[in-house]
Formats: structure tokens, C-alpha cells, sequence
């Protein structure tokens, strides 16, 4: 008999609801705080750089909120996203376990970015705005809310890290086929860009960088605002579309998984993956669950980070979010899985963790790769450098059920392909690529720069 590799849901299938993990935390959340007022940061301060409805998202304790028609209709282009097992990858680690994954490499973008840039896009159309400004590093989250801009009809100017920009042309070339305008960060286009190029003109540009010219785009342009494509609750809560998908997916095939996994980086494909399964936890329904948080070794907040207040970029500019964080000034080393190397995890993962709801492993570069090409050899797929973390600690799972003999399910989040990633699958195949941990000693000194907030 031929046995089912994939389970497809149609299109009527697709979640009406997104699921809101801030209603069901055990404690909740701790405000955002203005670190020029020392107090919590309001609306009205929210809604200068997000729209209205993103900020009442963002702030909702509502445990189900509605997808809206227009953007159940967009997600139609490749959702639902397929739930696949691994039965060549099971055979190969001769493991008792079963091994499943969800794809959400099928999307257009190649990434699960794409679930919240849509809903953003959306919002933000009927809120009125006609240009939203963003940064990028690797480009993934650029490619999305170019795609998403372009469906909403919203000019989408990007401001992507200089080095990014040099190393990664064909994710700038994607943006630009999806209309974006997309500047090397520092750019002359803002204030902020011209003064970062007098000083230095031949500046590689940093996250930091392009996150103030975004801003500083969206407050000297009329009817702009900015979007986030992680860490944030709205971006969380979007990408909850996945696990409830798997859910479903799980249950024709007569499953529930015993480990959830999913890379983290801002954290929201983890919240996407987990959160619906961690409502099932939280509500006793199967308590014994375990969700796994895969990190990088060059940043691994969940693991080694501190639970405090800090900001959400180098500069300063955002609230300050209570969350894990090796500090916004600490620099992780350059790996290729290059939307990991965030310092901080979101607020809603970073209190799951804390109420020990969900834990987290730490990965290493070139054993995530030796995983990635692993996979990519029994499935078929090119895993995301970021993934292959997922993969990794998916594997590892699978081995430990061999020893112990026990016949676990395990589902992992696929979080997007690595079509555009194979300079660095040249440098591992090559033999070239080397692990680059985290250093204790400068995470400490970075830590010394956490804003200083009254508990
Ligand atoms: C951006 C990205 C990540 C990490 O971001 P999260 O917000 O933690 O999900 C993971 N995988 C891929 C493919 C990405 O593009």
C-alpha cells in the first residue's frame, strides 16, 4: 500500500480566526515603556508609527480575532501550506519516531513572513496609509511586505543593510520585481543615513541604521507609517495561522505531536508553530507537550540571555519590551542564518519560557547545516539556513527516541526555503564554514547598556 507523505487542506480549510496567546498567559504581559517618560507607552504613541488596527491588535487580549475576508483571499495563493512527514528522513535515522513538517517555504516570498506582511499590508490600506517604510537585513522580511504592499496597492520603501544589500543582490532584485523601492542603508535618502556617511562614508550599514531611517521616513512623509516583521504580539499572533493549520493536519492524520519545534530569531514562526499547541498545554488538555525554541549558539537569548527591559533596536528608538535579551548593543557574529542573530526573543515567547511553558536548545552553525543538507537529501527541499536549526533539533529528537526506544511524534516548522541562501551552502559544502559561539564576556559588558527601568 502507498502510504500518505503529505496532508493538504483545501481552500475553505483555512483558519477564520488567528489565535491570541495573550489571552491565556499565566501572568500578563508587562507594558511596553516610553524610556523618555519612564512610563508605560500609551496608544496614541503606538499609533504615530502603527496603525490603529495593528496597535489594538497588539494590545488585545481577545483570544480569537477574525482574519479578515480580503486577507483569507490573498493567503488562498499558497495556503493552506502543506503538512508533510519524513518518512525518507525517518528511515535514514532509523528512528522510531514519526517526523513531520510544516511548509511554509511554499509561499510566495519563500518564508512564513509573508502571513503577517499581508495581514499589515491589509491593515494598514484600510487605515488609510499610502507608504509604509521598513528595514531589512537578509531580505526576507523586505521581499514579503513588498509582495503584501503591492496586492494593497501601498508604496513600500525598504531600507536594506548596505552589506546585505552588496552580498544578497537577487533579494533586492525581488523586491524591486514587487515594485518596492529599496535604498543601501545608510542612505542620503534620511537625515539619520547623511550624518551615519559624513562620519563614515563607506559605512556597512546595521539593523540599527536602516530601523532609524525607516522611522524617520515615516514621520517626514505624509500618511506613512512603519511595519515590523517579528517580536511584536501583532506579528505573533498573524503567524498562529501555521500551528492551527498543523492542527488540523495533525488530526486527519490521527496525531498529536509530543514536540513541537521551530527556529528562533524574533521569535514569531515559534509562536506561530507553538502557541495553538501551548493553548492545549495551558488548558490541560495535553499537558505533557513540549515546545522546542531552536537558537543560534552566536545568539541565543532564550538560553543564555537575561529576562529584563530593553530596546528593541541598537538605537534606542522602540519602547523598551520586557523580554530575553543579550542587549541591544551586543553584536552576534556574522553566521548565515542571518534572521536568528536578533538580541532579543518577543515579549509573549519570552513569558512563555519564563512560566516554563516552552524551552529552548541551542544549535550550532555547521550542525545545522550538516542537518540542512541531510534533509534536503532524503526530502528533497532546500531548507532556509534558519530552519535548518528546527531541523536540527528535530533530528536530535528523533535520536533520543531511538535510544529510548519510544515511538515520539515530533513536528517542526519548516520556516522557508534556501534558494537564495547557497553561498552559504557553498562555504559548508567547501568545508570553509566555522562555528562562531557567543562570547559570556561581551554579552556582559552589553548588558551594562540595558535601560535603566523602574519594576
Ligand atoms: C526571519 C526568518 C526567521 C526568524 O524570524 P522569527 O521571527 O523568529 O520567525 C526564521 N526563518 C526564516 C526563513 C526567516 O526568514
Amino acid at each position: 500500500m502507498l502510504e500518505n507523505k503529505k496532508i493538504i487542506l483545501a481552500e475553505k480549510d483555512i483558519p477564520t480566526q488567528w489565535y491570541n496567546m495573550q489571552a491565556d498567559l499565566p501572568t500578563p504581559l508587562d507594558p511596553y515603556i516610553n524610556p523618555r517618560t519612564g512610563k508605560p507607552a500609551t496608544k496614541d504613541e503606538l499609533c504615530q508609527i502603527f496603525p490603529e488596527p495593528i496597535v489594538n491588535q497588539e494590545l488585545s487580549t481577545e483570544r480569537w480575532i477574525d482574519i479578515p475576508e480580503e486577507v483569507r483571499d490573498v493567503y488562498k495563493l499558497w495556503r493552506p501550506s502543506p503538512l508533510i512527514r519524513a518518512r525518507n528522513l525517518e528511515k535514514f535515522l532509523d528512528t522510531p519516531a514519526k517526523i513531520y513538517f510544516k511548509n511554509e517555504g511554499v509561499s510566495p516570498s519563500g518564508s512564513h513572513k509573508s502571513n503577517s506582511a499581508i495581514a499589515q499590508a491589509y491593515y494598514n490600506m484600510k487605515a488609510g496609509t499610502k507608504r509604509i517604510a521598513t528595514e531589512t537585513g537578509a531580505g526576507q522580511w523586505g521581499s514579503a511586505l513588498a509582495m503584501a504592499c503591492k496586492m494593497f496597492g501601498i508604496e513600500c520603501v525598504v531600507y536594506m543593510v548596505k552589506v546585505s544589500f552588496q552580498q544578497k543582490p537577487y533579494r533586492k532584485s525581488l523586491m524591486q520585481v514587487y515594485g518596492a523601492n529599496v535604498f543601501a542603508s545608510p542612505s542620503v535618502q534620511t537625515e539619520a543615513g547623511r550624518k551615519v556617511l559624513e562620519k563614515d562614508p563607506n559605512c556597512n550599514g546595521s539593523l540599527g541604521i536602516a530601523i532609524s531611517e525607516a522611522i524617520e521616513d515615516v514621520v517626514t512623509h505624509q500618511n506613512a507609517k512603519y511595519a515590523l516583521g517579528s517580536v511584536l504580539n501583532h506579528v505573533a499572533l498573524h503567524q498562529t495561522i501555521i500551528g492551527l493549520e498543523a492542527k488540523k493536519q495533525m488530526e486527519i492524520a490521527g496525531e498529536y505531536p509530543d514536540i513541537v519545534i521551530a527556529c528562533l530569531g524574533g521569535g514569531s514562526n515559534f509562536s506561530g508553530m507553538a502557541f495553538p499547541f501551548i493553548m492545549d498545554k495551558i488548558n490541560g488538555t495535553h499537558k505533557n507537550l513540549r515546545a522546542i525554541a531552536a537558537e543560534p549558539s552566536a545568539c541565543p537569548k532564550l538560553s543564555k540571555g537575561v529576562y529584563a527591559y530593553d530596546f528593541g533596536d541598537l538605537s534606542g528608538f522602540t519602547p523598551a519590551i520586557k523580554m530575553y535579551t543579550l542587549s541591544h548593543t551586543f553584536m552576534p557574529s556574522g553566521i548565515h542564518a542571518g534572521g536568528l542573530r536578533y538580541h532579543g526573543a518577543s515579549p509573549l515567547v519570552s513569558a512563555i519560557v519564563k512560566a516554563k511553558l516552552a524551552e529552548s536548545t541551542v544549535i550550532k552553525q555547521t550542525e545545522a547545516f550538516e542537518a540542512a543538507v541531510t534533509f534536503a537529501r532524503c526530502e528533497g527541499i532546500l531548507p532556509a539556513p534558519e530552519s535548518s536549526h528546527a531541523i536540527r533539533a528535530a533530528i536530535n529528537e528523533a535520536l533520543i527516541a531511538k535510544e529510548e526506544g519510544k515511538a515520539k511524534t515530533i513536528l517542526f516548522n519548516l520556516s522557508g526555503h534556501g534558494h537564495f541562501d547557497l553561498t552559504a551552502y557553498d562555504s559548508y559544502l567547501s568545508g570553509n564554514m566555522q562555528d562562531c559561539d557567543f562570547s559570556q564576556e561581551e554579552v556582559n559588558k552589553a548588558l551594562k547598556d540595558l535601560p535603566k527601568i523602574a519594576e
